[in-house]
């Protein structure tokens, strides 16, 4: 991936990775995609009330951890503490994207079902996916902390009846397993629906897998992609520099 980490570069993949994550529905009408600062405490965010199919490098938000825009003149997503908690405890999470996937929150609303590693890229998950269990909006700093806590040292977590929270360590890995996060949740789905007994990798198939995982190669090869497709559809202008 050409570029460095620039604060610039930063923004235009937030809002890349936005606007691919609508064209995939895996973001729709709310949600937000952000992105840690390089060398300081905040990050960047969309404002509230931009629609995710139009967001732009430069309308990105700079948010500090204390939840105060820095940089950008727009009011921020109501549930900006979701990520200011999360980028707090987790030095090593770089984007984070909220979301309502249907799929995710189908798996917090079925008695004695949990989500679990289907597909071989599922692998990220194998830690485990948990459920932090309060439904509403998140909104203050308490509850982003307790979401942080359920999050744990996973890179994935479910919101009881409202949605989910990914974390990767860079943007382009970030779309990566939303792809994988839902085509894994549909999986699975497709097996219930199917009155069938889903059959998860087992810990032995997952070491398997681990075995042979080239996690940078194929977020690289799948974010040229997803960019591709983006700008053939004209959902992404193709003269922004994001580092595909
Ligand atoms: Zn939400």
């Amino acid at each position: 991936m050409k570029g460095a980490n620039t604060d610039a570069l930063l923004r235009a993949q937030c809002a890349a990775a936005t606007r691919l994550m609508v064209m995939e529905n895996l973001l729709d009408y709310s949600g937000h995609v952000s992105a840690r600062a390089s060398g300081r405490d905040a990050f960047y965010i969309q404002p509230a009330m931009q629609p995710r199919t139009d967001v732009t490098p430069g309308s990105m938000l700079t948010i500090d951890f204390d939840g105060n825009v820095i940089e950008g003149d727009q009011r921020p997503p109501v549930e900006i503490a979701i990520h200011r908690e999360i980028y707090k405890v987790r030095p090593d999470v770089h984007a984070i994207v909220h979301s309502h996937m249907e799929l995710a929150i189908w798996f917090t609303m079925m008695e004695g079902v949990q989500l679990l590693p289907m597909r071989a890229r599922a692998i990220r998950w194998q830690s485990g996916i948990p459920m932090d269990d309060d439904p509403s909006h998140i909104k203050t700093t308490q509850q982003g902390a307790k979401l942080a806590r359920a999050l744990g040292p996973h890179h994935a977590c479910l919101m009881r009846a409202h949605g989910s929270v990914l974390t990767a360590e860079s943007l382009p890995a970030l779309l990566v397993d939303a792809v994988h996060f839902d085509e894994n949740a549909r999986a699975q789905m497709q097996v219930l629906q199917a009155g069938r007994t889903p059959l998860p990798l087992t810990p032995g198939e997952l070491e398997q897998i681990d075995k042979h995982e080239m996690r940078d190669f194929h977020c690289e090869k799948l974010w040229k992609y997803y960019v591709g497709k983006g700008a053939a559809a004209r959902a992404l202008p193709g003269e922004w520099d994001v580092g595909a």
